[in-house]
């Protein structure tokens, strides 16, 4: 099979959000995901003439060929218990096919039935069960899906300059229809800010990521971090703050990160249900002379995420 030319998922979510937002104007939000991936699609030979809910255990969202003619169908699974998880998978697949499909003629069929080796089976984000290429594509549909339903530009329109408190996500997550996770995971890669989120069950992180500002300042997140008992999401769900709408100040000594402890700025939100939490952590700015200019790459920690979601 050739490779198609390699695009870019942000390059590609981008161009849509411009052409969304020439057609639509401000008022666009939430994207509409569906009728997007129909129009955009129609455009094509091989358009995706099905966008369907399946109730099917194991997977989380498919971009499947027609076994008899060159259309495609997005299918989504319907179990999932994430608000806004649903929009997240229906754009990753949609991400599939913008991005990674080999375009369908007739002359596939000629044979008679197409076979599966088209199809793009997504398993919840887990991706050491991926071969590499498939990780990079399932995490380049991620980007799509997530640049697509939260352009950044108007993420920072909407957080200015603010600290994440509960009401301002709830806001975002409103205009976006995204989840919480997608929501603060957003806003931790673009903020400028000193800040990280940690997904945390049974006293330990499962994954963390800290923003550009705060890894250079020495503020990593490893998985298996253990959360620290005097920290809010080690206080638990029914701890003092647990229901706070805005960060709270934390003492240097709670937090340890690889270049020591600082005071924090914590604000966690608790999902009994899915068993874990999420803490969004501020730190102070720092004075520039403080800041370490490692050379360092973006440690990428998807792969540490062992939780059962994209979103
Ligand atoms: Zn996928």
């Amino acid at each position: 099979m050739n490779e198609p030319v390699r695009k870019s998922p942000i390059r590609e979510a981008n161009r849509l959000t411009v052409m969304l937002r020439t057609v639509l104007g401000e008022d666009r939000f939430p994207i509409d995901v569906e009728a997007l991936a129909r129009e955009v699609s129609r455009q094509n030979d091989d358009p995706i003439a099905t966008i369907e809910a399946v109730d099917i255990d194991g997977f989380e969202g498919m971009l499947r060929a027609h076994p008899r003619r060159p259309h495609w169908q997005l299918l989504y699974n319907d179990q999932s218990q994430y608000p806004g998880r649903k929009r997240f998978t229906m754009a990753h697949e949609f991400g599939h096919y913008q991005l990674h499909r080999q375009p369908l003629t007739a002359g596939h069929y000629r044979d008679g039935e197409l076979d599966n080796r088209f199809n793009f089976e997504c398993l919840p984000l887990q991706s050491n069960k991926w071969k590499d290429t498939e990780g990079k594509r399932e995490e380049e549909a991620d980007t799509f899906a997530s640049y697509l339903l939260m352009p950044i530009d108007d993420y920072r329109k909407q957080v200015g300059d603010l600290e994440m408190s509960r009401p301002l996500l709830d806001h975002v997550i409103d205009r976006y229809d995204v989840s919480l996770m997608a929501a603060v995971r957003k806003w931790i890669e673009f903020t400028d800010k000193r800040a990280a989120m940690v997904v945390a069950s049974d006293g330990f992180a499962l994954w963390g990521r800290a923003s550009a500002a705060a890894y250079k300042s020495g503020i990593f997140v490893r998985s298996g971090l253990e959360i620290p008992t005097n920290s809010i999401a080690g206080m638990g769900s029914t701890g003092q703050h647990a229901r706070s709408d805005q960060p709270i100040a934390i003492p240097s000594g709670v937090w340890n990160f690889s270049r020591g402890s600082e005071p924090v700025r914590e604000l966690t939100f608790f999902s009994n249900r899915l068993g874990f939490s999420i803490s969004v952590l501020h730190f102070d700015p720092l004075a520039a002379h403080h800041t370490v200019d490692d050379e360092v790459e973006l440690m990428d920690t998807y792969d540490k995420f062992i939780t059962n979601g994209h979103s």
